[in-house]
């Protein structure tokens, strides 16, 4: 075989598991077309950067009451339910239109990062950190209630870009640390559509491999000197993903970087199989194997269990606990309550449902993987059912208070003296609760069953002969955490961040 056929060969095994592709968003007329363009992603973050303005703006000065406040009731609302929703449907576009990166841009016009991000930190685990601590900051500080504190959280996640990309090269804060853009990239496993090559044979003869190296110095300097912004100028992909060998969506910020790179129009917005990347075991370009990789698939369990935690926050057995633990600790301060909380959720529980369930794995196939090799390698089944809870939980929010942005708005208008949409009309809401919790049930069972899904697949390849030894235990522990997420959500909700709540 020659070593074109070989790396052929080498790629499309990589591939085999998406399928081929039948849709290519960038082909079409008009959406595609914008997407094609060069400034599209910076169209898309000027917007987005201004409406950060207005809620840090509205969030400082604005109303405290935070139902009537845009800086809490766009970013814990509308803002969530939307992002869960164009995942499910599309894929990480919210990444793409990222307003946070829009000052490292023009600061790197200015300053030129020399560092290389740590080796040491080459890895999710400070984003798994961050990710939690954010979970606990929204419960301990309240921030759905709290204008101020929300506001403050966009300036600091500002000031996190850009400090992190002022100093280290690539795209170090979207990889190694933005606890959103991993919510995005776990998320966007589910998604629809990913960024892929067009056609493997045309990357087994491309020389040049722009997508990842980025064009010539010669032809970047001649490039931005062209263009009125050198910040539109042609890069590599900044998360070290190969187009040949890059599989699904994680890690993937949906920039299109490498579209405009490709010298030979080889990549596109394709459909493919959503969560199938998550059984996939070929190592992977910019992740090599997730399935072995421990930080990733505690960044999948603290994303399943986060969910189900951030639901029960929500609900009244919340306080009935934290009351006991309240007088068992003999303390009121809420801050070692929910520690407490937080550690028995996304630490004790997770160790003790998967310890058993690698246990009754490994007990009835007989396999030499360790407990940690196994709970490392099936974590990833639970992805799927967690986006369902997030999905389930943030699109409650969302469709039951869509409208009240209306009458916010006019206020805001209102209180600087212009008010053009008129009087505030309070009477806006969004769809009845009881007709949402049908779809709620929806979500939870699409996601039950993308659990079950991958699970069987990654039995499939550990035991062949009689998977089911393999995955009984997984689909047993998915189907208790559907169910607890079903019991969670039938609760009576605090309609948070709304005028519909407290
Ligand atoms: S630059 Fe284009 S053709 Fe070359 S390897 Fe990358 S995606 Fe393939
Ligand atoms: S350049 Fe990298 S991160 Fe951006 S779309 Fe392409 S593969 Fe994804």
């Amino acid at each position: 075989m020659s070593a074109s056929a070989d790396k052929r060969s080498a790629y499309a095994d990589r591939r085999a598991d998406a399928g081929p592709p039948f849709f290519d968003l960038l082909r079409l007329p008009g959406v595609g077309w914008f997407l094609r363009q060069r400034w599209a992603r910076l169209g898309m973050q000027i917007p987005l950067l201004l409406l950060s303005v207005v809620l840090v703006w509205h969030g400082f000065l604005g109303p405290d009451l935070a139902p009537k406040n845009l800086a809490t009731l766009l970013t814990w609302v509308h803002y969530r339910g939307l992002l869960v929703l164009v995942l499910l449907v599309a894929g990480n576009f919210f990444c793409m239109a990222c307003p946070f990166l829009l000052p490292r841009e023009i600061a790197r016009w200015i300053f030129r990062p020399v560092w290389n991000w740590p080796v040491r930190l080459r890895n999710k685990w400070l984003a798994v950190a961050l990710f939690v601590l954010l979970l606990f900051a929204y419960e301990y500080f309240g921030l759905w209630s709290t204008p101020f504190w929300t506001a403050w959280l966009i300036v600091a996640y500002f000031a996190g870009a850009l400090v992190v990309d002022a100093l280290f090269r690539h795209a170090s804060f979207c990889k190694w640390v933005c606890p959103i853009g991993q919510f995005n990239f776990l998320a966007s496993t589910l998604s629809p559509l990913e960024v892929a090559v067009r056609d493997l044979n045309q990357c087994v003869e491309c020389r040049t491999k722009d997508c990842i190296c980025g064009p010539p110095a010669s032809e970047t300097a001649a490039d931005a000197g062209r263009l009125a912004l050198p910040l539109l100028a042609k890069r590599g992909c900044e998360l070290a993903l190969f187009q040949p060998m890059k599989v699904g969506n994680l890690d993937c910020t949906f920039c299109l970087d490498c579209v405009h790179a490709c010298p030979h129009d080889n990549v596109g917005l394709v459909t493919r199989m959503p969560g199938a990347e998550l059984a996939a075991e070929e190592p992977r370009s910019g992740l090599g194997n997730p399935l072995t990789r421990p930080d990733l698939a505690a960044l999948a369990i603290v994303f399943t269990f986060g969910a189900l935690l951030n639901a029960f926050g929500m609900v009244s057995p919340v306080y009935v606990l934290q009351a006991w633990l309240s007088g068992v600790l003999g303390t009121t301060e809420r801050a070692p309550i929910l520690a407490i909380l937080f550690a028995v959720a996304l630490i004790v529980e997770p160790v003790l449902l998967l310890g058993l369930a690698a246990w009754w794995t490994r007990r009835a196939t007989g396999t030499a993987l360790s407990l940690p090799r196994l709970a490392t390698r099936y974590a990833y089944s639970l992805v799927p059912l967690g986006f369902g809870v997030w999905l389930a939980h943030y699109a409650f929010h969302f469709l039951t208070g869509a409208l009240t942005v209306v009458p916010v708005l006019q206020n805001a208008l209102a209180e600087i003296g212009w008010p053009v949409l008129g009087q505030p009309n309070w009477e806006f809401t969004g769809m009845r609760s009881g007709s949402v919790f049908v779809l709620e049930l929806g979500f939870l069972t699409l996601g039950l069953v993308g659990s079950w899904i991958v699970a069987i697949r990654l039995a499939r390849k550990d035991q062949p002969s009689a998977p089911w030894r393999a995955y009984l235990s997984w689909v047993v522990l998915q189907s208790i955490l559907w169910a607890a997420a079903i019991w969670l959500l039938a609760q009576p909700m605090e309609m948070r961040g709304t005028f519909l709540g407290d």
